[in-house]
């Protein structure tokens, strides 16, 4: 099986609400979606997604992903994609680093790969829980009154886990987070998700405030480095994402003890092939997991919850998902959706959802 042809389309996501993140300094309102169709001569066809969270939000955005295809399609053309590793080794030939760009051709490979074994990705990749995985929702940044409104809003339609985001004043921080935990239900799983917006003086401030009440912080600081500093100084567990990138990260991460709670972005980190190496290497050194679709549609979110299937039931604490929050749908209702709270393993051999044709327009590039 070879790869005959790659079509790559554009479509703009827009959010229902604007969405900020990191006390206000991020807005998002729409997200640029590239969407690939990979073809191969033996007529299967294979789909994937790149959709970073807007531009401003890692280094990641639409028109790179397109570009970083255009540069990488020569040598991925006459490749078999179920080969995995050697699609893998001909990107990061062809271009080093920019993994946003590979991820969607990963995850298109996985998909043929998939249906060419009559498998769902999670079970090729080694055997995926039927466990559904409880849906993190994502409680923009806002006042105590909003925050619970919110909330309420998400535990009306079955969400047990939540993605609080802080940070910006933190007296605000340290009132919203009690704020939180005095009505939290026992079976619920929070995040507070600080978006790098703490320095390391006001990451030490709030922890030290909130040790109490055992939570866990999401990305306290801009770096890594920021994050190891502060270790021995505070005894909240925290989650590492947005500096959660390479492989070598996560290994730094597991051996230095610099957090107890991997999110793995899938977009950010390349797609599933790399993603699973630092899910093992999590497994390894005891830390548990978030998977998150980095942003997009349904086809996305497939992707994330695939790699969670592959996780540990009791490791895996959540999936991030993005269909509830668009308004727009590329797939017609099908594939993994929100049904109370969670998502289900689709049991079709591959992803399991490819998008409507009509959706997407005309191909904006093609290789072949
Ligand atoms: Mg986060």
């Amino acid at each position: 099986m070879k790869i005959s042809k790659i079509s790559v389309f554009q479509v703009d996501l827009p959010l229902e609400h604007p969405y900020w993140l990191s006390g206000g300094r991020l807005k998002f309102e729409i997200l640029d979606a590239s969407l690939v169709k990979i073809e191969t001569d033996d007529g299967v066809v294979g789909w994937g997604e790149g959709t970073p969270w807007g531009h401003t939000y890692v280094p990641a955005h639409g028109p790179g992903i397109r570009a970083g295809i255009a540069t990488m399609a020569p040598f991925l053309l006459g490749l078999d994609p179920r080969r995995l590793l050697d699609i893998e080794r001909a990107m990061d030939l062809a271009l080093p680093g920019h993994l946003y760009a590979k991820s969607p051709i990963d995850m298109a490979c996985w998909d043929i790969a998939g249906q060419a074994a009559g498998l769902p990705i999670a079970d090729l990749m080694g055997g995926g829980s039927r466990t559904a995985r409880p849906i993190a929702s994502s409680v923009g940044a806002k006042t105590i009154e909003d925050t619970r409104e919110v909330i309420d809003r998400y535990r009306q339609r079955g969400y047990i886990a939540h993605s609080v985001k802080i940070g910006g004043d933190v007296a605000r921080d340290i009132a919203r987070i009690r704020d939180v935990e005095a009505l939290r239900r026992p079976d619920e799983i929070i995040l507070y998700d600080v978006n790098r917006c703490w320095t390391r003086q006001q990451a030490l401030q709030v922890m030290n405030a909130v040790e109490d009440l055992h939570v866990t912080i999401e990305q306290p600081c801009e770096t890594l480095d920021d994050i190891a500093a502060l270790s021995g100084k505070h005894a909240t567990p925290v989650s590492v994402d947005e500096s959660l990138v390479t492989l070598q990260d996560a290994a730094r991460i597991a051996r230095d003890g610099v957090a107890e709670i991997f999110g793995i972005k899938l977009n950010r980190v390349g797609g599933l092939t790399k993603a699973a190496r630092m899910r093992d290497i999590a497994l390894a050194h005891g830390i548990d997991m978030f998977v998150m679709a980095t942003g997009g549609s349904v086809l996305a979110d497939t992707e994330a919850l695939h790699l969670a299937a592959t996780i540990p039931d009791a490791n895996c604490h959540a999936v991030w998902a993005c269909q509830d929050m668009l308004t727009i749908d590329i797939a017609g209702g099908r594939g993994p959706r929100n049904i109370n709270g969670h998502l289900h393993l689709p049991e079709a051999p591959g992803l399991g959802v490819h998008p409507d044709a009509d959706a997407l327009g005309t191909a904006v590039a093609v290789y072949q």
